[in-house]
């Protein structure tokens, strides 16, 4: 840390005084400096003075119980994990509840590559506030708020001033494995109890929503959200949603609540009853032969939240002119698009990657106004291998909710 003294400042006594009065509190916060100065002033007229920070005094940290792997594709364990303590405009989060996301378990078993370990995943967190730093005003101690898929970016970019934040020019920091570049230590997320993040990109989880089933709304909500929002799903609308899933049960539950009427694509009748239940009005099982022939030319949004190998090009005969089918699933590259069906009809073809902080606060302020929440299972941190299991074999009715609790045990 260093401090600058600007050519206004005047010294009436001697500079070595003044250099060794603040020579004392080098090293330690500005304020306290500029308290010192107004203590000494008696011996030095100071018209001006101004300071700049060159080290990050975010140095202390503290030590919290966690959830993670220590190498590809190991069982997650308890283990020990360093956490910043909070900064001027940091909030200290209790974490109540951590959704697990498929993004977690793909993080584990490195499917991406690049992976740090150890890792602790988890970036669907609902917690209270713990503590404040000295400059953070947005949360009061014991608000109920939650941290979704990232927790700081540049700021000033194009992308993070249009509030896509997850483009961010200089490098996002996502909520787990992300080098963060002002602490210079690595992210955990949420299977941990505490978690320290700018009040920047933290969000208010509305009052009457069931704190366990709105955590995969940090997740799961805004990114099957944002396109409905993107592509101005509105009542009367003919939406399909592929998949009935994490991902998928949202997008049912959502576009239904915006008006529209809303068919599942599954591979089985399997979920035909919970597709209903969730505000589907229409179900058709992929895998029945001519099951699909009906569709041609009559989605005017397909959500399409698949990860697994599949045909493109026939849903995209199912969209009528002008119809938009978004992915929100990641299938692995290398299908070929059929152009003669794009180009005949208009017919577009989409991705959608999570949300800024701003729209996902819409999302969570839109679920709180029409009671909309994750269908859950909840457990405890030494059943997350087991589930990862189950996830892996789409045994899962619909998210797995750890309870943070289990962490403090
Ligand atoms: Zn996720
Ligand atoms: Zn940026």
């Amino acid at each position: 840390m260093s401090y600058r003294l600007t050519p206004r400042v005047q010294l009436r006594s001697s500079p070595a005084t003044f250099s060794k009065a603040f020579s004392v509190y080098r090293g330690e916060p500005p304020r306290l400096v500029v308290a010192m100065a107004a203590e000494d002033i008696t011996r030095l007229t100071i018209l001006s003075l101004s300071m700049s920070t060159t080290v990050s005094p975010l140095s202390v940290s503290m030590e919290i119980p966690a959830y993670g792997a220590t190498a590809a594709k190991a069982p997650l364990e308890p283990l020990k994990i360093e956490r910043r303590k909070p900064g001027p405009h940091d909030v200290e989060i209790e974490i109540l509840y951590c959704g697990i996301c498929h993004s977690d378990v793909h993080k584990v078993n490195d499917d991406w590559g690049g992976t740090h370990f150890p890792v602790v995943p988890g970036h669907e967190i609902v917690g209270r506030v713990a503590s404040r730093g000295t400059s953070a005003t947005r949360f009061r101690e014991g608000e109920l708020v939650g941290v979704g898929c990232l927790v700081d970016s540049c700021r000033v970019c194009p992308e993070c001033r249009a509030g896509r934040e997850m483009f961010c020019e200089k490098g996002v920091t996502f909520t787990f494995d992300s080098f963060d570049q002002n602490t210079k230590m690595w992210t955990y997320g949420g299977y941990s109890t505490n978690i320290v993040v700018d009040e920047r990109y933290v969000l208010r989880v509305p009052k009457g929503l069931d704190t366990a089933r709105a955590a995969p709304l940090m997740c799961a909500g805004i990114t099957t959200y944002s396109p409905l929002h993107q592509f101005e799903c509105k009542p009367g609308d003919q939406v399909a949603v592929v998949g009935l899933g994490g991902l998928g049960h949202m997008a049912v539950k959502l576009a239904a609540s915006m008006g529209a009427d809303v068919t599942v694509l599954s591979t089985s009748r399997d979920k035909e009853k919970d597709a209903s239940r969730l505000g589907a009005k229409h179900f058709f099982a992929t895998k029945e032969p001519g099951a699909l022939d009906a569709l041609q030319g009559r989605f005017s949004l397909i959500t399409d939240t698949v990860s697994a190998p599949h045909d493109l090009n026939k849903q995209l005969t199912f969209l009528r002119n002008f119809g938009t089918m978004v992915l929100v699933g990641l299938p692995p590259s290398g299908a070929q698009l059929d152009a003669f069906t794009l180009v005949h009809g208009n017919r577009r073809i989409a991705g959608s990657n999570i949300g800024g902080v701003a729209e996902t606060q819409e999302m969570l302020d839109y679920c709180g106004k029409n009671g909309i929440v994750a269908e859950v299972e909840v457990i405890n941190a030494d059943q997350i291998n087991d589930a990862y299991k189950r996830m892996e074999r789409g045994d899962v009715r619909y998210r797995f909710v750890i309870d943070a609790a289990s962490l403090r045990a």
